[in-house]
């Protein structure tokens, strides 16, 4: 399975948001569309950076309050790692691992944004694939 077959799935919506925006409105979006990172793009929607939960808790421990005012920029994580539609869904999961994170922005040829696969994809994905792999042994087994 690859990225590009979860994305027919899922679909390719993406919340993104201007690297100007303010904690407060990320945080709005993040409760209000139930997700956990919103991808920060630049003018010509090309993955600029990434605003996860962590990244906002981690403000609120050192700044408090005043976190909500300050940009996207400040606290967004900038060294993206991201995914082509053609990847396996394997190596993600193992990029996920060894990163420590549960967001991987899908991006084309043209670096712009196509898609993005979460932790919650992947794992979907995963046991979507050993029920068929246990359906499929099952019926070997009956013959
Ligand atoms: P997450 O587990 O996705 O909530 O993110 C944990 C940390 O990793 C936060 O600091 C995020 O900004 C960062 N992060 C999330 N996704 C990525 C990614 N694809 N590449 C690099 N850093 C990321």
């Amino acid at each position: 399975m690859n990225v590009g077959q979860i994305l027919k799935d899922k679909g390719r919506r993406v919340v993104v948001n201007e690297a100007a925006a303010t904690i407060d409105e990320i945080v709005k979006e993040l409760a209000e569309k139930k997700i956990g990172a919103v991808v920060i793009v630049d003018e010509v929607g090309k993955v600029a950076g990434i605003v996860s939960e962590r990244d906002v808790m981690r403000s609120l421990a050192q700044n408090g309050a005043s976190t909500l005012a300050q940009s996207a920029a400040s606290i967004m994580t900038r060294d993206v790692v991201t995914c082509r539609e053609g990847d396996s869904v394997n190596r993600i999961m193992e990029a996920m691992t060894a990163g420590r994170f549960r967001h991987v922005p899908v991006v084309g040829d043209d670096l712009r944004l196509t898609g993005i696969v979460s932790i919650g994809d992947v794992v979907k994905n995963h046991i979507a694939e050993g029920e068929l792999e246990a359906s499929a042994l099952k019926s070997y087994v009956a013959g």
